[in-house]
């Protein structure tokens, strides 16, 4: 038996409004997924607790309060949090986040296998018929290779400049480049948001906390 960390952001309204989409909410996650364990709000334990003490400047500051405060036994929380909406140089920032962290994960960029395409059609569309392979020796037809690497051996067959390049651009897409610039962005985001939450005078709440499954 484990537990999931369900969360929404309430619509905007007094708390009677809110508790009352709550209780919407709750009702319609018991008929969909059924109450017990179901990892839903429907299989914790029934009403909503306001946090008060607390405002935060930011929804994720929220969540995390949830995420690491709320036990699966007991109420779902609502936690207060100034809310704004994302300025446009926020909501670029945010896709340039995914974009790195995407790109991070999925390793090869679009920049590698780009370069990679470049050199191989440098092979295939040499001047001369055929291609040496100075690992096996063997001869091949440039026109028929599909990868830069030999068919027979596997060894590449960049020239050294273009193997050098190629390393070169890998070494520079490693995991701690992506880092340095997501780490850059997540700081500048934050500036953002605290300067955006200060200027706020509208309260949003944040909804929910782990739910026994
Ligand atoms: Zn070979």
């Amino acid at each position: 038996m484990g537990a999931e960390l369900l969360v929404m952001i309430a619509p905007k309204g007094s708390k009677e409004e809110i508790l009352d989409w709550y209780q919407d909410e709750n009702h319609s996650m018991a008929i969909s997924h059924g109450y017990e364990y179901s990892g839903t709000w429907a299989s914790k334990d029934e009403g909503l607790v306001f946090i008060n003490n607390v405002i935060f400047d930011s929804y994720e500051e929220a969540e995390a309060h949830i995420r690491d405060g709320n036990e699966k036994w007991e109420k779902p929380w609502a936690v207060p949090f100034k809310g704004y909406i994302d300025t446009a140089k926020m909501k670029k920032l945010k896709e340039e986040l995914s974009r790195l962290n995407s790109e991070k994960i999925f390793g090869r960029s679009k920049k590698i296998s780009d370069l990679t395409k470049k050199l191989t059609s440098e092979i295939v569309n040499q001047k001369s018929t055929y291609k040496g392979c100075s690992s096996c020796g063997s001869k091949l037809k440039a026109s028929l290779l599909k990868d830069y690497v030999c068919p027979l051996c596997n060894a590449s067959l960049l020239s050294n400049t273009a193997q050098k390049r190629l390393d070169a651009l890998k070494d520079k897409m490693s995991p701690e480049f992506y880092n340095v610039k997501i780490d850059a962005i997540k700081s500048e985001l934050k500036e953002l948001e605290q300067k955006e939450a200060s200027k706020s005078k509208e309260i949003r709440y944040v909804v929910g906390g782990w739910c026994p499954s």
